[in-house]
């Protein structure tokens, strides 16, 4: 099957690649030059584990091909995937500016009849503006399709290529059948293809992200009541995950979420929500409760630093929003390297993928060291802020020897209280009590 995928970031990148494993003939296209440049010589511009091999077998077999010449790669394919961006607008409703350009050009240059596939999170009633803008230009048939993703960035070829499920909204048996079949080696486990008409597939992809935002501000709440009560919150994330209704996922708390999805999903959701008067005041409270955790780090140093945190110098753990990413948008990282740098500390970071996209974003308002422990000397305190593996066992006693002061806020409660009460040190982490 002849595929194109408009769009080559986190979402069409994956979906190129892993379409192209199963067999497909695709072609990715995007209208940045240096990032096509790059991916023809198999240089990624993104981290992503399991890509880079992917993309580059499925090249050098020749199933792979990307161009910056969007009307060519429409004009050769029998399904278009758009993956472009849907950033959020200044009122915070998705700006559909890329998704409907992409759809002018398709209805410009299909030279047969095509399925077209939305893969962008977009709001309810997109698929029929797609539809007219195509339209505006089309001579052929064509059938537009609403294909949700629900990749998560650190395991995107995974979720890609083993989905719990595929959703599809379409209209016509023609997009029904050629959808099936293009999804099948997808879903050999048993895992559903759901159907459903266009509207309930694009309030799919928000509901869903709304949810899980949802459980974590949830957690995040209930983790700083637990602080206050003296009840410790690991233990009632068990307590609760094991309820079969409830179940143990996302309810890990943290430093707030972060991202390219769930904040502006939200603020998406909640705008739409509003503009038809059915409005969702739990979603009010999600993003609220979310904006005061991202602040909760700096609390919980500032309550041990006082006035020291003036000219104190912090060693930041995690610069992504989440750990297997390179991706630093929306990332709690940023909120407190803001707030110190206003409080007057300085900042050495370490990250194992997102210095590159740190120094790109902060150039030289923070220092990078090239290892966890290279940031550490002399130190006022270490923030551990994201949750990658390589943090979870460290070396105790070199943090010790190498932090100026024996202070660790831990955002992702990675410690056990105890050993670092008995290690000497000052430690605070979410929602765990005092040491
Ligand atoms: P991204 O910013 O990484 O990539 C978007 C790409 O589209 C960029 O490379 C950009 O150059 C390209 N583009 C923009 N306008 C174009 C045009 N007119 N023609 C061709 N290319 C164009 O974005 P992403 O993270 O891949 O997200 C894409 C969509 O998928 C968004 O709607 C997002 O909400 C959704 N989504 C993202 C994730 C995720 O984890 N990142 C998961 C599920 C869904």
């Amino acid at each position: 099957m002849n595929i194109t995928v408009i769009g080559t970031g986190y979402v069409g990148l994956v979906a190129g690649a892993c379409l192209a494993e199963t067999g497909g003939q695709v072609v990715c296209a995007d209208v940045d030059r240096r990032k096509i440049d790059g991916l023809k010589r198999n240089e990624l511009p993104i981290f992503e584990p399991g890509l880079e091999a992917l993309v580059a077998r499925n090249q050098a077999q020749g199933r792979l091909t990307f161009t910056t010449d969007v009307g060519a790669a429409v004009a050769s394919a029998e399904v278009v995937f758009i993956a472009v961006g849907t950033p959020p607008d200044e009122d915070g409703s998705a700006d559909l500016t890329h998704v409907l350009e992409v759809a002018a050009v398709i209805g410009r240059h299909q030279s047969r009849e095509l399925v077209v596939v939305t893969k962008s999170t977009v709001p309810v009633g997109t698929a029929a503006r797609v539809h007219a803008a195509i339209a505006t230009h089309a001579k052929l048939p064509f059938h537009v399709v609403s294909n949700p993703e629900f990749l998560k960035e650190g395991a995107a070829v995974d979720d890609f290529l083993k989905p719990d499920r595929v959703v599809l909204g379409v209209e016509t048996d023609y997009a029904r059948s050629v959808m099936a079949e293009l999804y099948a080696p997808f879903v050999r486990t048993g895992k559903p293809i759901i159907f459903m008409d266009l509207p309930s597939a694009e309030m799919t992809k928000y509901a869903a992200n709304a949810m899980l935002a949802t459980r974590i501000s949830f957690m995040n709440e209930i983790a700083n009541l637990c602080e206050q009560l003296g009840a410790n919150v690991d233990l009632v994330r068990k307590g609760i995950g094991s309820d079969s209704r409830i179940g143990p996922s996302f309810l890990f708390p943290g430093p707030g979420y972060g991202g390219s999805c769930f904040p502006k999903d939200v603020k998406a959701l909640l705008r739409t929500s509003e503009e038809v008067g059915s409005p969702l005041r739990v979603l009010d409270a999600v993003e609220e409760a979310n904006e005061r955790q991202k602040r909760r780090l700096f609390a919980l140093l500032r309550d041990v630093l006082g006035e020291g945190l003036r000219g104190a110098t912090v060693a930041l753990w995690g610069l992504a929003f989440k750990a297997q990413t390179d991706d630093m948008r929306e990332s709690p990282a940023l909120t407190l390297i803001e707030e110190l740098l206003a409080a007057g500390a300085k900042v050495i970071a370490h990250d194992p993928a997102a210095m590159r996209e740190a120094g790109r974003r902060l150039g030289p308002r923070i220092a990078c060291a090239p290892s966890n422990y290279d940031a550490l000397p002399g130190a006022d305190a270490l923030v551990v802020v994201t949750d990658w593996n390589e943090y979870r066992f460290p070396d105790f006693a070199r943090i010790k020897r190498a932090l100026a002061r024996p202070i660790v806020i831990d955002g992702r409660n990675l410690y056990d209280p105890a050993k670092m009460r008995l290690l000497g040190f000052t430690y605070r982490s979410i929602g765990r009590g005092r040491e």
